[in-house]
């Protein structure tokens, strides 16, 4: 009934002011009502009125108070590798390969194509990351995928896609966190992209084209090469028929050194992927 009014209002542009108005009221008195509390310091959050550019702030700011929104969230920006997605040190210029990816030994074959990740792997970010896997915070996973899907649109919603693939957890590991929070991040992508784009995505988000077979060690402290070790041959694919031909992006919420994501990359392709991106919410 109230959604029918507040579509009627909607109809006519003079009572748009009215609605903001009543909307504005009713999120104060409901903040005063039931305040929320600061997900990292515990402090009540005080009501503050959300501009309306679509900025990192009014995402989190029902979440954390003022003083810990204040250390920010840091979006990775251009100057930026095309390839690995690493930004270069220097704030000028235009993006471009960088050494790592010029050199390397084999540059087109069974390699992620594209990295991109929504900001650095520190400040608020590292917190709210921390906040959703080991504490158990699924209501960061609205809005820090909201940030992300703001780097799927700048990166990759013009390219050919056929199916987004959360990197998979073993079932062990799934059934004590409770959540994928690799999945948890992009799972509102379909309406998000419907929402923008008026039209629903040629894509899908697939949780069974590919699973840990091995429950692995946490790679967490772990140099470069011993990841690479403690990871190989955790991946399989159930179903290569649904895989070969595909263009697919990868999913997870931290990029480290790289080498869950190219283990599960390279498992899509000797299962025929046409080609495999990474897309996640923070780099280190
Ligand atoms: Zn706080
Ligand atoms: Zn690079």
């Amino acid at each position: 009934m109230f959604s029918l009014w507040k579509d009627h209002l909607r109809d006519h542009p003079k009572n748009e002011l009215i609605l903001k108005f009543l909307s504005c009221v009713g999120k104060r008195a409901l903040a005063a009502l039931f305040p929320h509390k600061c997900l990292v310091c515990g402090r009540y959050i005080r009501f503050r009125p959300q501009p309306a550019t679509p900025t990192v702030e009014p995402l989190l700011c029902h979440l954390f108070c003022s003083a810990c929104l204040e250390t920010g969230v840091n979006p990775i920006e251009s100057p930026l590798c095309t390839q690995c997605g690493k930004p270069f040190a220097s704030r000028t210029g235009t993006d471009h390969p960088c050494a790592d990816c010029l050199h390397a030994s084999d540059p087109t074959h069974d390699r992620i194509g594209m990295v991109r990740a929504f900001g650095h792997y520190d400040a608020l970010l590292k917190e709210c990351i921390h906040l959703l896997k080991y504490r158990k915070k699924t209501s960061l996973a609205r809005p820090l995928g909201r940030l992300m899907f703001q780097t799927f649109q700048h990166h990759f919603v013009t390219g050919p896609l056929h199916v987004i693939v959360p990197v998979p957890l073993h079932r062990k590991r799934l059934v004590h966190r409770g959540f994928n929070q690799a999945y948890l991040l992009v799972h509102e992508f379909p309406r998000l992209f419907k929402e923008w784009a008026g039209v629903a995505p040629g894509w899908t988000i697939s949780n069974s084209l590919l699973f840990r077979s091995r429950n692995t060690l946490s790679q967490t402290g772990f140099d470069k090469a011993r990841r690479a070790e403690n990871i190989k041959g955790a991946f399989r694919v159930k179903h290569p028929s649904k895989v070969q031909g595909k263009r697919l992006i990868l999913t997870d919420d931290v990029y480290t050194t790289g080498a869950t994501a190219r283990e599960a990359a390279s498992t899509l392709f000797k299962a025929g992927a046409l080609s495999v991106d990474l897309l996640v919410l923070a780099r280190a």
